[in-house]
């Protein structure tokens, strides 16, 4: 149930990964363009991509609904996979409430958001070089 959208062409096609950054502590760290992240938003219409009916507040910066981008894949999963996760058929529009159940809840309603929003995005992710099963994604939760 929601609002559907479409990827742009180049939006579909898989893109090579970005190199890793490693920090001062000898850490890796995988770049994420802020910009993508905004266009994931403008796609969903800043609708909840877990529900369009869960509402927020107008954001002040930029007069939308106030909305978060969360990375399906999680972007420090980015060395198992030859494509970037860094796209916008990987990075959700999410509610503020459904961003920190995601990060924070327990199993079990973890993985109904997460089922959701799998469903919805596999075919685009597919697109993109990002192809897994629920299982797996489940396991990156853990
Ligand atoms: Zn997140
Ligand atoms: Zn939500």
């Amino acid at each position: 149930m929601g609002y559907e959208y479409q990827l742009t062409a180049e939006e579909a096609k898989p893109s090579k990964r970005n190199d890793p950054i490693i920090d001062g502590r000898g850490r890796k760290r995988w770049p994420r363009d802020s910009a993508i992240a905004a266009t994931a938003l403008q796609r969903a219409n800043y609708y909840c991509e877990v529900d369009y009916r869960h509402a927020t507040f107008v954001s002040n910066k930029t007069g939308k609904p106030y909305m978060e981008a969360h990375h399906l894949i999680p972007m420090g999963q980015q060395e198992d996979f030859e494509y970037s996760l860094d796209k916008t058929a990987n990075i959700k529009c999410i509610c503020p409430n459904c961003h920190r159940l995601i990060h924070h809840g327990r199993k079990k309603e973890r993985n109904e958001v997460l089922n959701v929003l799998f469903s919805k995005s596999k075919d685009k992710m597919k697109q993109v070089g990002l192809e897994i099963s629920i299982e797996k994604l489940f396991s990156f939760y853990e």
